[in-house]
């Protein structure tokens, strides 16, 4: 469902990511890994329309570039640091609710994805860095798009919520949700990837599928 031809980012003569091609099927999930500089976060903002590049990213075959309006609702990111108004979770969840023009009774359905329904009237700043970032996954669950990407969702975390994170990555591949996330760390990405593309300086390394 995802392809990505030759894709090039430059900032002046350096290539931040160097003419990288992969493919994802439908259903699948697949590690970015790589170091610190390898390219995993500018290859996350191409495929979000947030850089200029050279080369082709297409879902479903239709290259983003060409339907930029919609690519919006195709694709839903979860940052490396969620960014979170201090309000209660309920409420954040109807302000991006109403956003995205989706009906209230998916708040409870997402809220109980991802094991925070109990804790929807506390405000965000109560919660701890593991239920931030589920609660990050939830506001991206809202809307119904083919593909979720995260950028190092488990970096900033401790190794109980670090786990959490990556049992919810795997139920909801296992929902039939399309995954792209990057790591910096192997075992993790083995535990949960079907495929693993790994980076260095720009370029991929090597691509494996292991499940
Ligand atoms: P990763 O996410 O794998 O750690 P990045 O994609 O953030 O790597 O960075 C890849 C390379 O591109 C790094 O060498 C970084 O310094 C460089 N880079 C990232 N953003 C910019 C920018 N805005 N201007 C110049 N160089 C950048
Ligand atoms: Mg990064």
């Amino acid at each position: 469902m995802l392809k990505i031809n030759n894709l090039v980012k430059k900032y002046g003569s350096f290539a931040a990511v160097n003419n990288v091609s992969f493919e994802l099927g439908s259903g699948q999930a697949a590690a970015l890994l790589g170091p610190n500089g390898a390219g995993k976060s500018t290859l996350i903002k191409c495929l979000l329309g947030l850089l200029n590049y050279t080369g082709e990213i297409l879902i479903d075959g239709e290259n983003i570039k060409s339907r930029s309006k919609t690519s919006k609702s195709l694709i839903s990111y979860v940052p490396q640091e969620p960014a979170l108004y201090d309000m209660k979770v309920y409420d954040l969840l109807m302000f991006f609710a109403n956003l995205r023009k989706q009906q209230l009774s998916k708040i409870d359905e997402v809220l109980n994805q991802v094991s925070l329904l109990q804790h929807k009237n506390k405000l965000t700043s109560e919660l701890s860095g593991g239920m931030k970032q589920r609660l990050s996954f939830a506001i991206s669950l809202l809307a119904n798009v083919k593909l979720l990407i995260l950028d190092e969702p488990t970096s900033n975390l401790d190794s109980e919520s670090r786990n959490e994170i990556l049992s919810l990555i795997k139920e909801l591949k296992g929902e039939g949700h399309t995954i792209l996330f990057s790591s910096h760390r192997v075992d993790e990405v083995m535990q949960v990837a079907d495929k693993v593309i790994s980076m260095n300086d720009g370029e991929i390394v090597s691509i494996e599928n292991i499940k």
